[in-house]
């Protein structure tokens, strides 16, 4: 089996956002649903304080808690690659897997229900 990844340097990411806005247009989600965020943690010690910025989207997981939570089998791990698909046509909904992912990157679009 086959597992592609996100080969990303933190060390030089300076959290000026382009990646998120890249991804919101190419993919033209709607207001309050970004499939990449930029996730800003402080740190340090002062007069040494630190701010680190993660890029964060679907990492793809080996071992995918999103797809355990699916109940109808909507979410698939393609052998060839690792990448995780969710069948949109057997999505009934329930958002569990918004709750079960541990990054918080499944996200759950709908007009009318927001995201958790
Ligand atoms: S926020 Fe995204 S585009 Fe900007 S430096 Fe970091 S990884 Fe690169
Ligand atoms: S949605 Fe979350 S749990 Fe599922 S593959 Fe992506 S990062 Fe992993
Ligand atoms: S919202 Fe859809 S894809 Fe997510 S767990 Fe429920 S049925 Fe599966």
């Amino acid at each position: 089996m086959g597992q592609l990844g996100w080969h990303i340097d933190l060390g030089k990411c300076t959290g000026c956002n382009a990646c998120a806005i890249a991804c919101k247009t190419e993919n033209n989600t709607p207001l309050g649903t970004d499939w990449r965020q930029v996730i800003i943690q402080e740190g340090g010690i002062y007069p040494n304080p630190k701010r680190i910025f993660v890029t964060m989207t679907c990492l793809h997981c080996e071992k995918p808690s999103c797809l355990k939570s699916c109940p109808v089998g909507a979410i698939t791990k393609r052998a060839s690659d690792g990448i995780v698909l969710i069948d949109q046509d057997k999505c009934v909904g329930c958002k569990r897997c918004t709750w079960a992912c541990p990054y918080g990157a499944a996200r759950f679009i709908h007009p009318s229900i927001p995201n958790p």
